[in-house]
């Protein structure tokens, strides 16, 4: 098992770990041996996050040299692989098969693990965030047992396991829900009034199958809506609206965002795995120009939400790139944002500037607090800890499972201990 020393640093640059060593195991025996063998101990899937909640003072695992083993099971509609194994990889074997996830992130280099543990999610009104899929896992616990565990055996507890921030043991398998391959076509519109938006949410986000809509606050408007519409099995087109709340349908994308090259294709159809992330499989361009923050709101409060923010555009105008509002259904995952509510993800994409972010976020925060935010588990925020889980009617649950399986707070970091008021253990 090769172990290196670090320096290792997270996607976007402004994170190094302080970890004392990076092992990569290559067999589940070796995960075993080298959890039950340490004080401290983390898992990094791709580093995508952008604060330090993969980190550890012991030391980190990556998996990604355990085997992906990927199996799949028709007569469950289940898939299970490698928890090393990175979206990248899994969506395109899995739609080779002829089957297919309901539902993705923006972009498909992060480790499915990695997304799961922090509730990471796509846009549907009727899509759960990527960890609702999960059906099944082997975990390695704090003493170095391997453990299965499932949704249909382990019921309640299998809720509070499945979004773990990493603190409950390593991830060596997931069982994900699959479903029948299918395609997805997509279609741009220019300039929604972020009043309409407000007043008419409920009819903008029913447009389609997936919808984001993009502010920059900087105008009344929204600049783009992507609505991505899913096409019936034997379907080649779908009817697509030519104006949306005063937004016009566009030929082309603008790509306010990105190079145009770097998107998912519009307009054409193709599959899902090609048309729900945002940006291309393998892109060689991708790199960590930016900073990431969300926060998730009731959906029933949406409109105020985006009124309150739509104020601050001369106070985000330093540093915002642009934002991308989301909807996430209701789920039952104890430490999932939408545990038991419809939530709106209100995600900025800021630019790399690690203090201008800093100075803006208090007054972000400050402008949703009426809306009880919470905020994405693996991007940038300065909420007190305690503000957050106060927001989650498990949290009391969640800490009497760390307790349980992980007794001498192994899996327990920094970034955990004080976002669970600093009083897990
Ligand atoms: C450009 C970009 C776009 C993004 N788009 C989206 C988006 O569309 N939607 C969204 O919700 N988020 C998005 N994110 C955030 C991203 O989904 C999360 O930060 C996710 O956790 C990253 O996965 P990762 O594999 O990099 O995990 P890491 O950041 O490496 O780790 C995240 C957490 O998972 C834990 N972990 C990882 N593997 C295991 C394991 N096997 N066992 C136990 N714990 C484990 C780590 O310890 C850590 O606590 C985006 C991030 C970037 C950089």
């Amino acid at each position: 098992m090769d172990r290196a020393p670090l320096g290792l640093q997270n996607w976007s640059g402004h994170v190094t770990f302080n970890a004392s060593a990076l092992v990569r195991p290559t067999t589940i025996a070796e995960v075993q041996e080298a959890v039950a063998g340490s004080e401290a101990v983390r898992v990094v899937g791709a580093g995508h996050s952008f604060n330090d909640i993969a980190d550890t003072h012991g030391i980190l695992l990556s998996l990604t040299d355990l085997d992906d083993g990927v199996s799949l099971d028709p007569s469950t509609r289940t898939v299970s692989f490698g928890a090393g194994m990175t979206y990248d990889a899994l969506a395109p074997a899995l739609h080779r098969a002829g089957w297919a996830l309901p539902n993705m992130a923006s972009l498909t280099p992060i480790t499915v693990a990695g997304a799961v543990v922090t509730a990471s999610h796509g846009s549907g009104d009727t899509l759960g965030n990527l960890a609702t899929a999960v059906s099944g896992m082997e975990m390695v616990m704090a003493d170095g047992n391997l453990r299965s565990f499932s949704r249909a055996e382990d019921g309640d507890v299998f809720d509070g396991l499945v979004v773990s921030l990493g603190a409950l043991g390593v991830v060596t398998q997931l069982t994900l829900d699959v479903e029948p391959t299918y395609d997805l076509v997509q279609h741009v519109y220019a300039d929604l009034p972020i009043e309409s938006l407000a007043q008419e949410f409920d009819a903008v986000f029913g447009t389609g199958y997936s919808v984001s809509v993009f502010p920059t606050w900087q105008q009344p408007h929204a600049e783009t809506v992507w609505v991505k519409q899913r096409l019936a099995a034997g379907r080649t087109s779908t009817a697509v609206p030519s104006a949306l709340l005063g937004a016009r349908l566009l030929e082309q994308h603008p790509a306010p965002l990105r190079a145009e090259r770097q998107l998912t294709p519009f307009g054409v159809p193709g599959p899902w795995h090609e048309r729900l992330p945002h940006f291309r499989f393998h892109d060689p361009n991708a790199v960590g120009n930016e900073l990431q923050s969300e926060y998730y709101v009731s959906r029933d409060q949406a409109g105020q939400a985006l009124s309150a923010v739509m104020s601050l555009g001369p106070v985000l105008a330093p540093v915002i790139d642009v934002s991308e509002i989301r909807t996430i259904r209701a789920d039952q995952l104890w430490m999932s944002p939408a545990y038991a509510r419809d939530v709106v993800g209100l995600h900025f994409s800021w630019l790399r500037d690690a203090a201008g972010v800093a100075a803006v976020l208090p007054t972000l925060e400050a402008a949703l607090e009426p809306f009880e935010p919470v905020p994405h588990w693996g991007k940038l925020f300065v909420t007190e800890p305690g503000m957050i889980g106060r927001h989650y009617p498990r949290l009391a649950d969640f800490r009497s499972l760390c307790r349980d399986l992980d007794p001498d707070a192994k899996f327990t970091n920094r970034f955990v201990r004080d976002l669970l008021e600093g009083s897990v253990r």
